[in-house]
């Protein structure tokens, strides 16, 4: 079917997530064929280096066959089963093994959901039925920060910072408090970076003593904040968390949906930031994407709580033995192959050091990167770290649609430009997709000046 008939097929009955729909009317959505490493190709034959693989998510690249025979193999076996009311089946079994080997210290127990949004909805309740079943129920409060990214669903979007998300749907729900994210370049003025750190982790300690430590629950955050533009806050910051945490006997949520299974360089962005969670958020990477699939990673004394009571939750597809058997291998590859130690001592310094150098295009202010996940912000005036007169994100979007132009799929956060490829690429990759973010950054910067 020739691709402007697909797409007006698309725009007439497939409503898209985070999309303006009229826009697809307009525009029709670039279709998507195939995709093979981490390039993707579309339905006139481009081939696009994703330079966010997929959404954060395709960490072993695209065209794994081993996971395509692991999933018919587990189809024709068993394609669906549950482990609810006492059954279980070996593909939970063997996942739930590998993640207690590879979560670090005592995270050895794992609640499975269909989605990151799931497993912080799970988090919620989990953390409530914890405290509850220690003699404290009224330790409910989870805090969060602004412009943080936790899910869509109703839990997860609560725990999410992001306004505009809190306005459709009547959010949050109650018991969830907000404080200022770690962002330096934007909110920081004139406040040496390390001591705006400590600023704003005391915030955690600030609104635990105004709400009450016996009203609070626990903390959530990434490791780095990645939907909400890459954060990546002053090193003096996550200690301060940590300490804060254990002071007050409040639960450390690390979100590591993003963060995990080698994004930062270390199988898990807490280990990268030095975190000692309670609970980690998994999902995405943990089948690199090939199946739908997420979960929480809870501790030894976390999980001998709840087990003393009945849990009364799940989805139909925890445990989804196809999922997991699928994230196994993915697992399994991704050891075998060290992706972790190829992000963390070849492509991962190698992106870095290239990335850091578009700090010197006249529009682009810091550029920061961990791991493999980096922003760099674009600014008019990088000394005073002016924003743009226009509307925040115009000036992103541009970029965006210039990378796009240009093959390479870059996300924009209001006029942050994010990356996020996948962990498998090359060098010689990495050459090419910051060829190509150049090029679109100087196009972007033609037109700014020519709309003035
Ligand atoms: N948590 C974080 C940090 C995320 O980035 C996302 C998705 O981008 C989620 C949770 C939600 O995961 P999912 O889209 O699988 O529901």
């Amino acid at each position: 079917m020739p691709t402007a008939e697909l797409q007006a097929l698309d725009a007439a009955h497939h409503m898209h997530p985070f999309t303006t729909q009229s826009e697809l009317a307009e525009r029709g959505a670039r279709v998507i064929t195939r995709a093979d490493g981490v390039w993707i190709h579309d339905s006139e034959g481009n081939q696009i280096i994703d330079g966010m693989a997929g959404l954060w998510c395709v960490n072993i690249g695209y065209g794994q066959e081993r996971l395509a025979e692991v999933a018919a193999r587990q189809m024709k076996e068993l394609p669906y089963y549950n482990t609810f009311f006492m059954t279980t089946h070996v593909p939970a079994i063997a996942l739930s093994q590998k993640l207690a080997e590879i979560a670090p210290g005592d995270l050895n127990h794992v609640f499975y959901a269909g989605s990151g949004s799931e497993a912080n909805d799970t988090n919620i309740r989990m953390v409530r039925t914890y405290w509850a079943e220690k003699g404290k129920p009224t330790k409910k409060i989870i805090i969060s920060r602004k412009n943080a990214y936790h899910g869509s669903t109703m839990g997860g979007a609560s725990l999410g910072g992001m306004g505009g998300m809190h306005a459709q749907g009547g959010l949050p729900i109650p018991d969830i408090h907000h404080i200022d994210q770690p962002d330096w370049w934007a909110e920081g003025g004139d406040t040496d970076p390390a001591e705006f750190g400590l600023q704003r982790a005391r915030e955690l300690e600030r609104a635990i003593e105004q709400l009450g430590e016996d009203n609070v629950a626990a903390f959530i955050a990434e490791p780095v904040q990645g939907a909400g533009g890459v954060i990546v806050p002053p090193a003096t910051y996550w200690p301060e968390i940590q300490r804060i945490c254990d002071k007050y006997e409040i639960l450390l949520i690390a979100d590591e949906v993003i963060c995990g299974f080698g994004r930062t360089g270390n199988w898990f962005g807490s280990q990268t930031v030095g975190w000692k969670p309670d609970i980690m958020t998994i999902a995405k990477g943990l089948s690199s994407g090939y199946q739908p699939i997420g979960g929480s990673i809870v501790s030894d004394e976390i999980a001998e709580v709840i087990g003393g009571c009945e849990f009364n939750h799940g989805y139909t597809y925890s445990s989804h033995p196809v999922a997991a058997a699928v994230a196994l291998e993915n697992l399994n590859i991704m050891q075998e192959q060290d992706v972790v130690g190829h992000v963390q001592n070849d492509v991962g310094p190698y992106l870095k050091e290239k990335w850091e150098a578009l700090a010197d295009h006249p529009m682009v202010g810091e550029a920061n990167i961990v791991g493999m996940m980096g922003s760099i912000a674009l600014t008019p005036h990088k000394e005073s770290r002016a924003k743009f007169a226009s509307d925040a994100g115009t000036v992103g979007y541009i970029c965006r649609e210039r990378c796009f132009a240009n093959n390479l799929v870059m996300r924009h956060v209001g006029d942050r430009m994010i990356i996020s490829p996948p962990l498998v690429m090359t060098r010689g990759e990495v050459d090419i997709l910051i060829e190509r973010a150049a090029k679109s950054l100087d196009e972007g910067m033609a037109r700014v000046k020519e709309e003035g």
